[in-house]
Protein backbone atom coordinates (compact mmCIF):
# COMPACT_ATOMS: atom_id res chain seq x y z
CA UNK A 1 0.00 0.00 0.00
CA UNK A 2 1.52 3.02 -1.34
CA UNK A 3 -1.47 5.19 -1.30
CA UNK A 4 0.07 8.38 0.52
CA UNK A 5 2.64 8.69 -2.33
CA UNK A 6 -0.49 8.74 -4.73
CA UNK A 7 -2.39 11.45 -2.53
CA UNK A 8 1.04 13.46 -2.36
CA UNK A 9 1.98 13.01 -6.33
CA UNK A 10 -1.65 14.13 -6.97
CA UNK A 11 -1.04 17.39 -4.40
CA UNK A 12 2.21 17.73 -6.38
CA UNK A 13 0.83 18.45 -9.76
CA UNK A 14 -1.82 20.33 -8.63
CA UNK A 15 1.36 22.73 -7.45
CA UNK A 16 3.18 21.96 -10.65
CA UNK A 17 6.08 20.75 -8.12
CA UNK A 18 8.18 17.58 -8.85
CA UNK A 19 8.40 14.38 -6.86
CA UNK A 20 12.12 13.95 -7.11
CA UNK A 21 13.82 10.68 -5.83
CA UNK A 22 14.86 12.90 -2.41
CA UNK A 23 11.63 14.27 -1.69
CA UNK A 24 10.11 10.09 -2.10
CA UNK A 25 12.69 9.04 0.19
CA UNK A 26 11.91 11.59 2.49
CA UNK A 27 7.95 10.97 2.24
CA UNK A 28 9.02 7.13 3.10
CA UNK A 29 11.03 7.92 6.65
CA UNK A 30 7.92 10.61 7.58
CA UNK A 31 5.46 7.64 7.07
CA UNK A 32 7.40 5.00 8.66
CA UNK A 33 8.11 7.25 11.89
CA UNK A 34 5.13 6.73 13.81
CA UNK A 35 5.64 9.37 16.61
CA UNK A 36 5.46 13.11 16.66
CA UNK A 37 8.93 14.63 15.34
CA UNK A 38 10.44 17.82 15.26
CA UNK A 39 12.10 18.71 11.51
CA UNK A 40 15.67 19.21 13.07
CA UNK A 41 15.91 15.68 14.76
CA UNK A 42 14.14 14.05 11.59
CA UNK A 43 16.66 15.26 9.64
CA UNK A 44 19.43 13.74 11.43
CA UNK A 45 17.69 10.81 11.38
CA UNK A 46 17.15 10.86 7.54
CA UNK A 47 20.30 11.42 6.38
CA UNK A 48 21.94 8.87 9.50
CA UNK A 49 19.45 6.06 8.00
CA UNK A 50 19.63 7.10 4.24
CA UNK A 51 23.27 7.34 4.30
CA UNK A 52 23.26 10.48 2.08
CA UNK A 53 22.84 14.20 2.34
CA UNK A 54 19.32 15.81 2.38
CA UNK A 55 18.96 19.33 1.76
CA UNK A 56 17.50 20.78 4.28
CA UNK A 57 15.63 23.01 2.08
CA UNK A 58 14.06 19.87 0.59
CA UNK A 59 13.02 18.76 3.95
CA UNK A 60 11.53 21.53 5.21
CA UNK A 61 9.92 22.30 1.81
CA UNK A 62 8.65 18.54 1.49
CA UNK A 63 6.88 18.55 5.28
CA UNK A 64 5.43 21.78 4.01
CA UNK A 65 3.45 20.06 1.25
CA UNK A 66 2.74 17.57 2.91
CA UNK A 67 1.04 19.10 5.33
CA UNK A 68 -0.91 21.41 2.84
CA UNK A 69 -1.89 18.27 0.98
CA UNK A 70 -3.53 17.27 4.35
CA UNK A 71 -1.35 13.89 4.88
CA UNK A 72 0.39 15.00 8.42
CA UNK A 73 -0.41 17.09 11.12
CA UNK A 74 0.93 20.03 13.11
CA UNK A 75 1.45 20.62 16.73
CA UNK A 76 2.58 23.51 18.22
CA UNK A 77 4.30 24.05 21.96
CA UNK A 78 3.59 27.56 23.67
CA UNK A 79 7.41 27.74 23.49
CA UNK A 80 6.94 27.30 19.75
CA UNK A 81 8.32 24.32 19.61
CA UNK A 82 6.55 22.30 16.11
CA UNK A 83 5.82 18.78 15.79
CA UNK A 84 4.44 16.87 13.14
CA UNK A 85 3.11 13.88 12.52
CA UNK A 86 1.63 11.46 9.15
CA UNK A 87 -2.36 11.13 9.53
CA UNK A 88 -1.94 8.13 7.11
CA UNK A 89 -3.79 5.07 8.15
CA UNK A 90 -4.31 6.30 11.83
CA UNK A 91 -7.04 7.05 13.82
CA UNK A 92 -7.77 10.85 13.57
CA UNK A 93 -6.49 12.03 17.31
CA UNK A 94 -6.15 14.84 19.78
CA UNK A 95 -3.43 15.82 21.42
CA UNK A 96 -2.86 16.96 26.00
CA UNK A 97 0.95 19.03 25.54
CA UNK A 98 2.87 19.79 28.90
CA UNK A 99 3.92 23.32 28.85
CA UNK A 100 6.99 22.85 30.95
CA UNK A 101 8.65 19.76 29.34
CA UNK A 102 7.07 19.44 26.28
CA UNK A 103 5.48 16.00 26.23
CA UNK A 104 2.39 14.94 24.28
CA UNK A 105 0.09 12.71 25.20
CA UNK A 106 -2.19 11.16 22.50
CA UNK A 107 -6.20 11.04 22.98
CA UNK A 108 -7.17 8.63 21.06
CA UNK A 109 -11.23 8.89 22.20
CA UNK A 110 -13.90 7.83 20.15
CA UNK A 111 -16.18 9.80 21.88
CA UNK A 112 -14.94 13.44 21.11
CA UNK A 113 -14.41 11.90 17.09
CA UNK A 114 -18.31 11.48 16.99
CA UNK A 115 -19.43 14.21 18.52
CA UNK A 116 -17.40 16.58 15.86
CA UNK A 117 -18.68 14.80 13.31
CA UNK A 118 -21.96 14.55 14.50
CA UNK A 119 -21.94 18.37 15.25
CA UNK A 120 -20.40 18.99 12.08
CA UNK A 121 -23.55 16.90 10.10
CA UNK A 122 -25.81 18.62 12.38
CA UNK A 123 -24.35 22.11 10.90
CA UNK A 124 -24.27 20.54 7.79
CA UNK A 125 -19.84 21.78 7.48
CA UNK A 126 -17.88 19.45 6.14
CA UNK A 127 -15.22 18.61 8.09
CA UNK A 128 -11.51 18.41 6.22
CA UNK A 129 -8.76 19.03 8.94
CA UNK A 130 -9.02 19.23 12.87
CA UNK A 131 -6.66 20.03 15.50
CA UNK A 132 -7.33 20.08 19.22
CA UNK A 133 -4.68 20.58 22.12
CA UNK A 134 -5.29 21.28 25.08
CA UNK A 135 -1.95 22.36 26.91
CA UNK A 136 -0.82 22.42 30.92
CA UNK A 137 1.12 20.93 33.51
CA UNK A 138 1.79 17.31 33.41
CA UNK A 139 2.13 15.18 36.05
CA UNK A 140 5.61 14.88 36.95
CA UNK A 141 5.95 18.54 35.97
CA UNK A 142 3.33 19.42 38.65
CA UNK A 143 5.75 17.41 41.39
CA UNK A 144 8.72 19.48 41.00
ZN1 LIG B 1 5.69 18.05 31.82
ZN1 LIG C 1 -0.40 12.84 17.63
Amino acid sequence: MNSYHDTFKTYLVKIEGRYTDQKRAIVDEIFKTTKHFEVEAFLDRVRLRKGREFSRATVYRTIKQLFEAGLIQRITTPEGRVFYEHNFGKKQHDHIICNVCGKIFPIEEDIIHKQIEAYCKQIGFSPEYRSLHVYGKCKKCQEK
